[in-house]
Formats: structure tokens, C-alpha cells, sequence
């Protein structure tokens, strides 16, 4: 682990947390817009908590969320990193990729603001496409703006394009259990379509060599789903 001198230290101070469909870590997206089913919400932390805070915001599409990665804070950071697009086997300075393990553990992503919620008390900014975790501290927020931040002509070799992605089967037991996990039409239309975008993506690590006894296992959408890999594609076995 390696640590910054004190003598160069800033306080930085949350101004909200992310709620979020995904429970854990494993099987969120690996960058905002790949799941567009993805929903949550950021909930302003008192002195921020005031709706003054947005006046205007509500007309954006996007937002720039800028966050810590919580979660891997204890960690620290390294060097170099084994992005999961090389097939985690090539290492690259971690300042040329999106990885988590960073400097100041900090994130940024785009996604969807679709309506702000405000009372006296309260902020929320109901966010999609979202690729952080519950309990994200969100850090600071700013409209994404498509003149300056949209560039035609960017290029990144290392990804020139979004992922593969793979064949996702519901097996029978699964769709029971969907339909028990949400009797409501539109709450089971929005799961199905949740966890087939998240494991289309191939949430596992690039390393690992499935046998078709083992079951892998995420929190979605407030349920445990769990599924496996079988016939060169995932089929979900379960919906807890
Ligand atoms: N779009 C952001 C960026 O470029 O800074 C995040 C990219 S990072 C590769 C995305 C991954 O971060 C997710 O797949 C998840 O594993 C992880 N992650 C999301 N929220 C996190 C959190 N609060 N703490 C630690 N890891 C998190």
C-alpha cells in the first residue's frame, strides 16, 4: 500500500451518497452508459441538502458525478494496474486508465439525471446508467455540458469500443422466482432487463475459468441473483 505525506494533504468533505440498484461491488458495470437500466438515486448530505444546491440542474440530461471509491480506500493505491479490457493479464500505469486502486481514490462519471426531488430538507437527484455501488460518496456533482465535454474526434486504443457482450438465458426456476421477487409488471420488467444488461457485460473476472458447477452470485436490484456459465452463455439459476 502506498501512502501520500501528510504535508500534502487536503480535506475533502462528501456532499451526498449514492443509492444504488447494485448491493456490491462485484457485477456493477465497469463504466457509467453500459447498463442503462441501472438506477438510483444521490441523496444530498446536510449543509448541501438544500434545494437551492440545483436551481437550474433539473434541465440538464446528464451530470458529471465525481466520487470515492469507498470501498477500496484501505487498499490504497498502485502504479500500475491490470485493466479487465486487456484480459487482466497486461499491466499499465494506473494514470492511463479508469481504475479504482488510484491516488485519492477519486471516480467521475456521466449519467442520466432523470428528475430531482426536493423538499425543505431534502435533495435527491434520481440518477441512470449509474456505475457505482450503494453507499458511494458522492463528492461533487456538475452538469455535463455536450459542447465542451462531447469530443468527436477522441481516441483511447487501448478500448476502442464498448464491450462484447454475451447471451443471457433465464432458466425456468429463475422466472418463478422473478415473478414471485416482483409481482408488479413494470418492477419485473425492469429486474429481467437490469440483470440481463449487467451480465451480458460478463461481471467475472477476466482470469477466471468457469467450470459449469460454479455459481456466481450478486446483489441486483435488491435481490440476490444468482447464475452460472453453461453452453458459451450465462443462465440465471436463481432470484432470491
Ligand atoms: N466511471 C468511473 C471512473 O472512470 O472513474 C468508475 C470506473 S471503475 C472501473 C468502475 C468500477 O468501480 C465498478 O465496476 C465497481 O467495481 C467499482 N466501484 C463502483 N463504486 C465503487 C465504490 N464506491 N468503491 C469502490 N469501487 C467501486
Amino acid at each position: 500500500m502506498k501512502e501520500i505525506p501528510t504535508s500534502q494533504q487536503y480535506t475533502i468533505t462528501p456532499i451526498g451518497t449514492v443509492h444504488s440498484c447494485f448491493g456490491e461491488k462485484f457485477a456493477v458495470p465497469r463504466q457509467p452508459g453500459l447498463v442503462p437500466s441501472a438506477r438510483g438515486y444521490i441523496e444530498l448530505t446536510p449543509p448541501f441538502n438544500h434545494p437551492d444546491m440545483v436551481v437550474g440542474l433539473e434541465d440538464c440530461s446528464h451530470i458529471w458525478v465525481q466520487f470515492l471509491f469507498h470501498q477500496c480506500l484501505d487498499r490504497g493505491w498502485q502504479m500500475k494496474v491490470r485493466p479487465p479490457r486487456l484480459g487482466g493479464n497486461k499491466k499499465m500505469g494506473v494514470l492511463a486508465t479508469r481504475a479504482t486502486h488510484r491516488p485519492n481514490g477519486l471516480g467521475m462519471s456521466v449519467v442520466r439525471l432523470t428528475n430531482i426531488e426536493t423538499t425543505h430538507q431534502s435533495v435527491r437527484l434520481h440518477i441512470q446508467g449509474l456505475d457505482l455501488v450503494e453507499g458511494t460518496p458522492v463528492v461533487d456533482i456538475k452538469p455535463y455540458v455536450p459542447y465542451a465535454d462531447s469530443i468527436t474526434d477522441a481516441h483511447y486504443p487501448f478500448a476502442q469500443e464498448k464491450p462484447d457482450i454475451m447471451d443471457v438465458y433465464f432458466q425456468d426456476a429463475a422466472e418463478q422466482h422473478l415473478t414471485l421477487a416482483k409481482p408488479n409488471l413494470e418492477d419485473r420488467q425492469w429486474l429481467r432487463q437490469l440483470i440481463i444488461e449487467v451480465l451480458q457485460q460478463d461481471p467475472k473476472p477476466a482470469f477466471h475459468q468457469p467450470s459449469p458447477e460454479r455459481e456466481y452470485g450478486a446483489k441486483l436490484g435488491g435481490h440476490n441473483v444468482k447464475w452460472r456459465y453453461l453452453n458459451q452463455r450465462i443462465e440465471v439459476t436463481a432470484i432470491e
